[in-house]
């Protein structure tokens, strides 16, 4: 991964590349303790905390925000992997942090729909991405527009052979499949996890939202929309079809 992004930006995009691994942690972390055991999950904890210290120990700027707290949250994880008795680690902030780095640098969202029809041509026109990006809801085209840009700039062997089979909001996350390897697959990881705190109709903070019928991430507003508005008003406001087109 060092070879894949300058030095100067390295620490800044390593610090995102952390955070779907520190989300991931705290998920499963969350399950055990709601399961009372789940074994499965437990003994998976391991090899993500090692894969989180890999890539916490390359970060040279101790001073990032969410360094000094991810050492913290991994050793208090580690402590209670060993002892079960230990106290259960603290994982508010450990959550609000990873979310935050992973809605940095994003690009402002479309403000209209020609806006977004415009932004959306842009990204078709890359080969390895294609028609694939109409499918992506309009909060969500900040997150492909960032990921796009760390690759061509960043991106090691070109993206002659870089392909994307589909890119879809599923069960309220973005599913963006491709056939990128390490390094490359981790910006796609981070779009995708990103995805999972930022509304897919205006591209605020959001969370997970479940109803009967869907399960989308959204906005406070958008969730009280979902709830009490017209039916498909979240669908006009993530598809937006330009008047009179
Ligand atoms: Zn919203």
């Amino acid at each position: 991964m060092s070879d894949l992004i300058v030095p100067s930006e390295h620490d800044a995009f390593r610090q995102m590349v952390l955070a779907p691994d520190l989300l991931d942690i705290a998920r499963r972390v969350e399950h055990v303790r709601r399961m009372q055991g789940g074994r499965r999950w437990y003994d998976e904890l391991r090899p993500r905390l090692r894969v989180a210290r890999k890539f916490l120990v390359e970060i040279t700027d101790r001073t990032l925000p969410l360094v000094g707290q991810a050492e913290r949250f991994l050793d208090d994880v580690e402590r209670w992997v060993q002892r079960p008795e230990a106290p259960l680690p603290r994982m508010d902030r450990i959550r609000e942090l990873a979310a935050a780095t992973l809605r940095e640098g994003l690009p402002p969202v479309p403000r209209t729909a020609l806006d977004r029809e415009a932004r959306c041509h842009r990204l078709a026109a890359r080969p390895w991405i294609g028609r694939t990006v109409w499918g992506c809801p309009l909060g969500w085209l900040p997150l492909i527009e960032r990921a796009e840009e760390q690759l061509r700039r960043f991106g090691q062997n070109g993206d002659r052979l870089w392909h994307t089979y589909s890119m879809e909001e599923r069960w309220g996350r973005l599913d963006w499949t491709t056939n990128l390897s390490y390094p490359e697959a981790h910006v796609i990881q981070c779009a995708v996890a990103a995805s999972e705190v930022t509304c897919l109709a205006c591209g605020n903070v959001g969370s997970l939202h479940k109803s009967e019928a869907w399960h989308l991430t959204l906005c406070d507003a958008h969730i009280f929309l979902e709830e009490h508005g017209p039916p498909e008003a979240i669908g006009k406001l993530a598809y937006p079809q330009r008047t009179g087109a």
